[in-house]
């Protein structure tokens, strides 16, 4: 992610809830630090000699690790019995207490190889933030709010620590457990890492923040070419999978019908492409003053950036498909230009 992050990490620790989705299934409802997004869930799997957790929930204060014992202590197990964690991406409110649980309980980890680039910011947390101010600068954000596009407070506090040699979480990998046996299928697009757990006797996909009752519009950008294609990819991904009647976000209730809620992600890319068009109409700009464009006055730091990097990807994906072009101007920022609709059914002069 990028911004700054919350003022305090701390929660209230009881703000937690375990419920049943399936027999075998429970979702656990754990507190974040954040303003707008007050929770995340994590997934409880049973398997045969003890617990499989599908995402842990921040780290960044000791009440987050205690909610995640409380709402686990629901279910009728404690974290003695955790055997292995999956990651279904690496932002801090999915992975964020990984190293924590491993090292209180011994569990094996499991995160898609493209997750280490979260992880590479604690390795090198000047490196990155010197990057994210350059490209802050050449994208036209103003000069007071530079520090807050460069901070790497986020995932350096949210993340408990960096992760000894995790279990690669391929396309294919196979995770049984007394429910059945779940596949791994690489869903990227909301981060390079994202994976969704397929149950196919069930029905049932564990689909992080593939999916949400509403519209998810955060995509990690400067990791891959073109996210919203990943993305929109991936969307067709789940949808081509026959049978789900069931999938379990990572923010929010289940959801009963899956195709609703991937219609509901993939109409919500479309619109704001188009909004984006609309704002490039206005003439060639910087992505900070196309993000302006598209969402009106930035209030607040995090909005600013988030948006902003929310308005990269799109750009990035109109460069990719031949609609924008990127011009480097004599004072090093950039601006974005629509390119000429070519014209169907004409000759050359
Ligand atoms: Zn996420
Ligand atoms: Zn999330």
């Amino acid at each position: 992610m990028v911004g700054p992050p919350p003022v305090s990490w701390e929660v209230d620790p009881h703000r937690v809830g375990a419920r049943l989705c399936a027999p075998g299934i429970w979702r656990l409802r754990l507190p974040l630090p954040w303003e707008g997004i007050t929770h995340v869930n994590a997934y409880a799997v049973a398997l045969d000699d003890g617990v499989m957790l599908v995402d842990c929930g921040s780290g960044g204060h000791p009440t987050l690790s205690s909610a995640l014992g409380g709402a686990l202590a629901e279910t009728g197990f404690g974290l003695e019995d955790v055997r292995a964690l999956v990651l279904t991406h690496a932002h801090t409110d999915h992975a964020g207490l990984a190293r924590w649980l491993v090292d209180r309980t011994g569990c094996s980890v499991w995160m898609h190889p493209a997750g280490e680039h979260v992880f590479d910011i604690l390795r090198a947390p000047e490196q990155v933030r010197a990057a994210r101010a350059r490209l802050a600068l050449r994208e036209g954000v103003p000069e007071g709010r530079l520090e807050a596009f460069a901070c790497t407070g986020e995932e350096c506090e949210g993340i408990s620590g960096l992760l000894v040699e995790p279990r690669s979480l391929r396309e294919n990998a196979r995770l049984p457990s007394a429910v059945g046996t779940w596949e791994v299928l690489e869903t990227p697009g909301h981060s390079p890492s994202h994976v969704c757990l397929i149950q196919r006797e069930r029905g049932i996909a564990i689909a992080g923040d593939s999916l949400c009752a509403a519209f998810v519009p955060w995509m990690d950008y400067g990791y891959s070419v073109d996210p919203v294609a990943e993305l929109l990819g991936s969307l067709d991904r789940i949808e081509g999978i026959r049978g789900l009647t069931l999938a379990l976000p990572g923010h929010g209730r289940p959801l009963a019908d899956v195709h609703a809620a991937i219609a509901l992600q993939r109409d919500g890319i479309h619109a704001r492409l188009d909004e984006l068009r609309a704002a490039l109409d206005r003439g060639p700009a910087g992505a900070y003053e196309l993000t302006e464009r598209m969402f009106g006055p930035l209030d607040s730091d995090l909005e600013a950036a988030e948006r902003t990097t929310e308005v990269l990807a799109y750009l990035a994906h109109l460069r990719a498909t031949g609609e924008v072009v990127r011009e480097l101007q004599t004072n090093g920022t950039r601006r974005h230009r629509r390119t000429a609709p070519v014209a169907v059914g004409r000759t050359g002069a």
